[in-house]
């Protein structure tokens, strides 16, 4: 007997988020997940060491991530009426959809533009809030295509979503680029720079778009503890952004969204911006040591600025290789998406990538 509860019609409709599946585990080998971009190093130890003391659970988090917002308004230099948090920037990402774009009463759609390809869950969500995906392909470089993304806002256009560094492909916008974007871009069109990965980038004139704010209301610059701080399993994020829009963002949040545990994890992080940092440049380390090596191999693998690199092509063969030694990879239709790993983890990697393309050519 199948319950006969009627669900919007908009569910029929969505793509499903592709979570990074574990393969079996093989026999006496340790697995490694690479396939969803988390930090290998794991978190400061001063998370560790409050999380293990932490005994608050049975009072309610504060609603309003006061102590966090403070915090992170002095480190990013802008007020904390400017930051709203969420959990994860998914849990942002997800509010801030909801505030914006959706479908109207007499059923014409907002429309969101964004980058294909680029972050999974943004199709997923544009479709939940019952607002149009207007994708725009990547350059070959796999980079975004601002001047045709500007080009296609219409007058039903609500939101433009800017993935720096982009996922899954892996370059980044330098400022100058997403300035000029955003001057271009009529005012009444919300722009959110979503920056998950914006700590892993040096490419020069790559950097946070957050100073944009204060002369662009219409700009918000997401942020998450998932990656630079290796905090992805509490999940806790934020936005950046004008006040009045934060506030309009804010009055629709789900209460308590970001919970205690999360809260007191990424304050004490922050404590701690020199082991981040540490790690982050290790992470760094890796991915310059990884792809030229792959590349030298025969590889395809656009510029990364994040902490992973698509290698394209037909190379789906890798997946299973890797499956085979315990390493999980991701494939897509663009290719197969590699996250950065600890040491031994992109040495193992290294060799089945290695193994794959002198036994099946890779083509190159
Ligand atoms: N934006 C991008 C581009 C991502 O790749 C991810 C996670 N993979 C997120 C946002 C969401 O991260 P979180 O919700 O953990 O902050």
């Amino acid at each position: 007997e199948h319950a006969n509860i009627p669900v919007r019609p908009v569910f029929s409709t969505l793509p499903s988020y592709a979570a990074g599946k574990p393969p079996a585990p093989v026999e006496g080998l340790t697995q490694y997940k690479l396939s969803s971009n988390e930090n290998p190093l794991g978190p400061v130890p001063e998370v560790a060491r409050l999380l293990a003391e932490f005994v608050t659970v049975h009072r309610y988090p504060d609603p309003l991530s006061t102590a966090l917002r403070h915090k992170l308004s002095a480190r990013l230099g802008v007020d904390a009426d400017d930051i709203v948090t969420g959990a994860g920037s998914l849990g942002a990402l997800n509010q801030i959809l909801k505030t914006f774009a959706g479908v109207n009463a007499d059923g014409v759609q907002d429309e969101v533009i964004y980058a294909w390809r680029s972050f999974e869950a943004y199709p997923i969500l544009v479709g939940i809030m019952g607002a149009r995906s207007v994708q725009v392909p990547n350059l070959p470089d796999g980079s975004h295509d601002l001047d045709a993304m500007a080009a296609a806002i219409t007058n039903r256009t609500r939101l433009i979503l800017v993935c720096t560094p982009n996922n899954p492909t892996g370059p980044a916008l330098t400022y100058e680029e997403i300035a000029g974007f955003v001057a271009d871009i009529p005012d009444d069109v919300m722009i959110i720079v979503d920056e998950a990965y914006i700590d892993f980038a040096t490419k020069p004139g790559v950097r946070t778009a957050v100073p944009l704010i204060e002369e662009y209301p219409n700009v918000i610059v997401m942020r998450t503890f998932s990656k630079a701080h290796a905090l992805a399993g509490v999940r806790v994020g934020y936005a950046i952004g004008d006040p009045e829009v934060i506030g309009a963002i804010q009055a629709l949040l789900v209460p308590f969204g970001v919970n205690s545990l999360a809260l007191a994890a990424a304050l004490a992080s922050l404590k701690d911006a020199e082991g981040v940092q540490r790690a982050v440049s290790e992470i760094i380390a890796e991915r310059e040591r990884i792809i030229p090596a792959l590349r030298d191999l025969g590889y395809d693998i656009p510029d990364s600025q994040s902490n992973f690199y698509l290698i394209r092509g037909d190379v789906y063969g890798l997946v299973e290789a890797c499956a085979r030694v315990g390493l999980i990879v991701r494939p897509f239709r663009v290719g197969v998406r590699v996250s950065v790993g600890s040491r031994e983890q992109n040495d193992r990697f290294l060799a089945v990538a290695a193994e794959f393309a002198r036994t099946e050519g890779i083509g190159a």
